[in-house]
């Protein structure tokens, strides 16, 4: 393909130590960054139609035009006007929630594992350039094209280039690599393709094209999109705003009929309807949801939690269950070894200053607990052992530089060990080294029930202090073909590793936090029973009702687990696969469950929970892509954080839903009376613009930044069948809408009734409304705090809106030009300062009384 710019070379890049920081640096500037163009970002035209289709803008145009034909070019250059600035309004909307979504996509985007500066580093996926040395296992997306060199049983999930599902074995070569790969398909080639999944193995390899240069890349496919899937609150929202506009649209003809039929003039009635249906139609109800629920998404990333489906943002405040992964979760993930246990001699390793020489007897077991590691290993168990076996036997005839690692036997499920066979340059024999899960081990090596009493009671010895526990094998073998199967070793039982992994300080007060907020917290490992209960007390967990493990899930049936499930809080030796059916059974039960995963494995169940939080740091791409939430940094307690985001962007909500379908109600009441009673209008199209396209949006805005009811976390989750306009919140808003609605009617009588002219009257009440309608900000800002104490809430938002809608009042009262686009006339100030204060004083009255605030209990809908 001529077309084509040339990546720069990977030539010359040392396997051990991989690129440079600079030269990356330099690759990066000169090749861009590794990423595909997503969906093309939505054209102007798109944006323009969609606006068109809002029927805001189809009633701007409606009213516009009947003015034009009564020949009020003023007002309906002001129609027609305000359609831009509905435009512009939805024009910066898109620009700005796409720019959110596109943050976070970089952000949850898969990572690369890359060899740089002779380190392995974690980086964005985009950063990845041409020459990187790439480290790749099992789960993770391979960020782009490239070539293995070195690399054990791997096998790629090619489907998203290929179109053929079954995996793909992959060979490493050490071959130049060609500088465009040849297409995907056939086994044992070196080749591995941006895009696609490792699924078994692991190994190293050369990147030889990024971004569009990848065979992904050239056939144009976007990866990784923000999923827009809608939950439920999406969903009642636009059944609410359908409801709504049907049946303002249903007044509206009501009207125009009315005034039509009373006053003989249709061109008038069909104003009064249209203005009516302007009044009435909720368009800041989608615009609020979409608001906040980004925000919201903008506000936990600052906590370290990325958004990859908006709707779980909502979810989360509303989850009854959190199931947490042990290791990694509620501890930190990094182990020490502690204590080592051969025989029936412990020794413990204790402060790192007091290092006394470890005894003879326990060489052994550090030395094939090595040995049955990994020489760079990734995992912090590994990491611990080789660390410590280092300083403990370096200088002794135990460390084996030498060896050749002839054969690896992984980890399985039905087998919690490997095993590892070496070939000694002096030995004639196989050496062979395992480690695992101390049954696994005893498993191995057949030991008479004595032996297995004895060493079970060394394991609870130090399962019980919290440590994982290891055990370790050796064996040797014959020069000759390997079996197929550890088992098929003769092992023989060397000893037991106690490690150490801190719980995090978080996770206890993390804990106690969800318990007082009624969510139940669920403790998931594959770890060995005592230490999972012990691990379990520590932080706080109800232990009571004792745990399960997991072959008891497997025998236990659907209704059986059911009743089972209720308090149990520790679940062990669990493997992946299995907490699906756990989802499963708490979702059954009613639960509204969150669960948390990093492996492949994992996935199913990510996907099944209402919320799937994936492990950012050490997680693989595929339990992100399962996942709705991806946690940077692993701790619990940002899972935690963001549930008191969840449950506070819910309760702003339903604010906000209150101060809209309050502010509606006064409107609506002030352009339909009017109009059956037979009275000159008091509100024209004008004054419905402003308040529908101006002043209520701003307003319900205003409740996104309000900070979180002091209660938040201490009331229990609200139910799961809990809607955002349930009838308490749609009476308490009718309330308040219907008390301003009367005042505002009286202060227009009373204009009226003082002599007031019909433009003068009409600017009193117009300023009344916008002072009332600050009002209902004020009073819904907390339902559960005082008026009083509320006011001194924090919300910089609130004042800048506050501030703009009374200069913007001042304005239309006292600059000429503005008076007659309002169609007012000046006002007598002594009566506008009499009638505000008026005013003011009987809101304040009606809302210390309780007036406004009682029927909703502190945002939770029960
Ligand atoms: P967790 O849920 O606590 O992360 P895992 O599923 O990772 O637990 O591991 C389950 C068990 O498998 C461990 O308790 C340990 O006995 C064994 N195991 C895990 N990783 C290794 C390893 N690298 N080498 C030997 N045994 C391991
Ligand atoms: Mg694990």
């Amino acid at each position: 393909m001529p077309t084509i710019m040339p990546n720069s070379t990977y030539a010359g890049v040392d396997a051990d130590t991989g690129l440079s920081s600079e030269q990356a640096q330099q690759r990066l500037l000169a090749d861009g960054c590794n990423e595909l163009p997503s969906a093309k970002p939505r054209s102007v035209l798109a944006i323009a139609w969609r606006v068109v289709r809002e029927p805001m803008f189809m009633l701007l145009i409606a009213c516009g035009g009947i003015y034009l034909l009564l020949g009020d070019l003023q007002d309906a250059a002001i129609l027609l006007g305000s359609v831009f600035i509905i435009m512009g309004i939805s024009f910066t909307q898109e620009r700005k929630s796409e720019r959110a979504l596109e943050a976070l996509r970089d952000l949850s985007s898969p990572r690369a594992l890359v060899l740089r500066d002779g380190r392995q580093q974690r980086i964005a996926g985009r950063d990845v350039v041409v020459g990187d040395i790439i480290l790749l296992a099992e789960g993770d997306r391979v960020p782009a094209d490239a070539m293995l060199f070195d690399g054990h049983g791997m096998t790629v999930d090619e489907s998203l280039l290929s179109g053929e599902s079954a995996p793909v074995r992959k060979e490493a070569s050490a071959a130049e690599a060609p500088r465009q790969l040849p297409a995907p398909g056939g086994d044992d080639a070196p080749f591995l393709y941006s895009g696609s999944l490792v699924v078994q193995g692991k190994g190293r390899a050369r990147v030889v094209a990024t971004a569009g240069q990848t065979a992904l890349g050239r056939i144009g496919l976007a990866l990784f999109t923000l999923q827009g899937e809608t939950g439920r609150v999406q969903a009642e929202m636009a059944h609410a705003v359908k409801l709504v506009a049907l049946s303002s649209i249903g007044l509206a003809l009501l009207l125009a009929l009315w005034y039509g039929a009373a006053r003989g003039d249709w061109l008038n009635g069909m104003l009064a309807g249209l203005t009516l249906a302007m009044a009435l139609l909720p368009a800041e109800l989608p615009l609020i949801l979409t608001i906040f629920l980004a925000l919201g998404a903008w506000r936990i990333a600052k906590k370290k939690v990325l958004t990859r489906r908006i709707s779980a943002i909502e979810m989360l405040g509303a989850a009854t269950v959190l199931c947490v992964d042990k290791t990694g979760t509620l501890t930190e993930n990094r182990m020490a070894v502690a204590q080592l246990i051969v025989d029936d001699e412990v020794h413990a390793f204790g402060a790192i200053a007091s290092k006394p020489a470890l005894p003879e007897l326990f060489h052994e077991t550090l030395e094939f607990a090595m040995l049955a590691s990994p020489r760079e290993p990734f995992d912090p168990m590994e990491q611990a052992i080789l660390a410590t076996g280092r300083a403990a036997l370096s200088g002794t005839e135990h460390i084996h530089d030498n060896w050749t690692l002839v054969e690896e036997y992984p980890l399985s499920r039905q087998l919690l060990a490997m095993s590892r066979v070496w070939r000694s340059p002096d030995q004639a024999n196989y050496v062979i080294a395992a480690k695992g899960a101390p049954e696994a081990i005893i498993d191995l090596c057949h030991l008479p029930g004595a032996e297995v009493a004895r060493i079970t009671a060394r394991i609870d010895l130090l399962a019980e202090k919290g440590l994982r526990v290891l055990a370790v094998a050796r064996a040797s073998f014959g020069q000759h073909d390997l079996p197929a199967i550890q088992h098929d070793f003769d092992f023989q039982f060397s000893g037991l590793i106690g490690l150490a992994d801190p719980l995090r300080a978080s996770a206890a007060p993390a804990i106690s936090e969800c318990h007082a907020a009624g969510i139940r917290v669920v403790m998931i490992t594959g770890d060995y029973p005592a230490t999972a209960l012990a691990i379990a007390r520590a932080s706080g967990l109800d232990t009571d009702a004792g745990m399960i493990q997991g072959d008891e899930l497997d025998a236990l049936d659907d209704a059986q687990l059911l009743q089972r499930l209720p308090g149990v809080n520790v679940f062990c030796r669990v493997q992946p696969e299995q907490k699906l059916r756990l989802v499963q059974a708490l979702r059954r039960g009613g639960a509204i469950v969150a669960m948390t995963g990093d492996g492949v494995n994992d996935a199913p169940a990510l996907k099944a929970a209402h919320i799937g939080i994936a492990m950012g740091g050490r997680g693989t791409d595929v339990a992100r892509e399962a996942s709705a939430l991806v946690l940077l940094d692993d701790d619990f307690s940002a899972i935690v954080a963001a549930v008191r985001l969840g449950r506070r962007v819910f309760d702003n909500l339903r604010k906000a839903v209150v101060f809209i379908v309050a502010a509606h109600i006064p409107i609506a009441g002030m352009s339909m009376l009017p109009v059956m009673m037979g009275w000159p209008l008091v509100l024209l199209p004008v004054h419905i613009v402003f308040f529908e396209l101006m002043i209520d949006p701003t307003c319900s805005i205003v409740f996104e930044a309000e900070p979180e009811e002091s209660n938040v976390m201490r009331r229990p989750p609200r139910a799961t069948d809990a809607r955002i306009f349930d009838r308490k919140l749609l009476l308490l808003g009718l309330r308040q809408g219907l008390l301003l609605f009367a005042l505002l009617l009286a202060v227009h009588q009373l204009a009226k009734f003082s002599g007031l002219s019909d433009e003068q009257a009409r600017a009193l009440t117009f300023s009344a409304m916008i002072v009332g309608d600050i009002w209902l900000i004020f009073i819904n800002r907390s339902w559960s705090l005082p008026l009083h104490a509320s006011v001194r809430l924090p919300n910089p938002a609130l004042w800048w809106v506050v501030a703009g809608a009374l200069t913007i009042l001042g304005l239309a009262l006292f600059l000429p030009a503005m008076n007659s686009l309002f169609h007012f006339d000046a006002l007598p100030s002594g009566h506008l300062a009499l009638t505000l204060a008026l005013v003011l004083a009987i809101l304040l009255a009606a809302s210390m009384a309780g007036i406004f605030s009682t029927g909703v209990h502190n945002g939770a809908a029960r």
